[in-house]
C-alpha cells in the first residue's frame, strides 16, 4: 500500500499529536516486526509456515514456547530458540523505527518504549536499552531453566547452530554458570511458573518513574492486536493519566475517542505516511 492511500484526517490528526505531545511512548506488538522480514507466529498456519518440521509434528506455539518443552525435549525447544536468537541477531530493523525515535528525541522528555517483543529490536535500532520496557523478558538474556537461583545473563557467549528444517539444536545448549544444569531463555513462556522477571520489573519501574515527569504523553502503539492483550492494557493505563494514542494496525486501527487517531496499515507504511505529512510543517 503506498502511504498516499491511507486516511488523510488521521494521517493528520496522528502529525499534530506528535507535535502537541511533551513525551512518547512507543507500545510495540509482533506486528511491528513483520516489516523487517520476521515471521508472523499469527495461528498455527503461519508458526507452522515458519517452522514447518513443529507442523508436521502438530506441536503448536504454546507447547514449543513452553518449559516443559526444554525439559521434554532440549535439542527441539532450544532449536526453536536458536533460531530464532540468531534471526534477530541477523535482523536489521525497519526504517519506522528511526522515525519513532527522531520524533521522540524531539519530545521535552524523549522516548521510553513498552513492547511484548522478546527480540531486542528496539536496542538494535539505537534505542537507550535504559529507556525500553520488554514486558515478556528478552531473548537476548538467558537464565537457570532449574531454576537454582534468579541470576539472569546475556545470551551473547551462545552460538546456536541449528539444523533450521529438523529444528533441532546441534550444539550444546548454554549452561546455568551456578549449578552447571541447562539455561533457558529469560522470557515468559506458556505454562511458566519460572520466569526470573527482576530484569524485566527494573525496566518497567524506570519506565514508570519517567512517566511521572510527561504532562501530555502521546502512546504510538504498532502491531498490537487484540489477540495479546498487554501493549494495549499498557496504552490504555496511559489514556487513563490523560494521554493521546495513535495506533497503526493493519487489521484493527479502532481508537476509543475521536481526539486520537487510528490508522489501518502496517507498521512502516502508517509511519511512512506520518513523516510525509510531519515534512509539510518543517
Ligand atoms: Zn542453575
Amino acid at each position: 500500500m503506498h502511504p498516499t492511500s491511507l486516511p488523510t484526517a488521521a494521517i493528520d490528526r496522528a502529525a499534530d499529536l506528535i507535535r502537541q505531545a511533551d513525551g512518547l511512548i512507543v507500545a510495540a506488538g509482533a506486528g511491528i516486526g513483520v516489516d523487517s522480514g520476521l515471521p508472523d507466529f499469527r495461528g498455527n498456519e503461519g508458526f507452522w509456515r515458519a517452522y514447518p518440521a513443529l507442523g508436521q509434528a502438530r506441536i503448536d506455539f504454546t507447547s514449543a514456547a513452553s518449559p516443559a518443552m526444554f525439559r521434554r525435549d532440549p535439542a527441539l525447544a532450544w532449536g526453536f530458540y536458536g533460531h530464532r536468537l540468531a534471526l534477530y541477531r541477523d535482523t536489521v530493523p525497519h526504517a519506522g523505527f528511526a522515525l519513532l525515535q527522531a520524533w521522540g528525541e524531539a519530545m521535552p522528555h524523549g522516548v521510553h518504549v513498552f513492547t511484548s517483543n522478546v527480540d531486542g529490536q528496539f536496542q538494535k535500532a539505537g534505542f537507550d536499552p535504559d529507556r525500553v520496557h520488554e514486558c515478556h523478558g528478552s531473548i537476548h538474556h538467558l537464565q537457570c531453566l532449574a531454576p537454582c537461583s534468579d541470576a539472569v545473563w546475556s545470551a551473547d557467549e551462545f552460538s546456536p547452530h541449528v539444523d533450521a528444517a529438523a529444528c533441532r539444536l546441534l550444539n550444546a545448549p548454554p549452561r546455568c554458570p551456578h549449578c552447571g544444569r541447562m539455561a533457558r531463555p529469560n522470557i515468559l513462556m506458556f505454562g511458566d511458573g519460572e520466569w526470573i522477571e527482576h530484569r524485566s520489573a527494573r525496566q518497567a519501574a524506570r519506565l514508570e518513574r519517567w512517566l511521572q515527569q510527561v504532562q501530555r504523553p502521546l502512546v504510538i502503539e504498532l502491531g498490537a492486536g487484540t489477540a495479546i492483550p498487554s501493549v494495549r492494557h499498557f496504552g490504555g493505563t496511559i489514556l487513563r493519566r490523560g494521554g493521546r494514542l495513535v495506533r497503526i494496525n493493519p487489521r484493527e486501527a479502532e481508537v476509543p475517542t475521536a481526539r486520537d487517531a487510528g490508522i489501518a496499515a502496517g507498521a512502516l507504511d502508517g509511519l511512512l505516511a506520518i513523516a510525509a505529512r510531519l515534512r509539510h510543517y518543517t
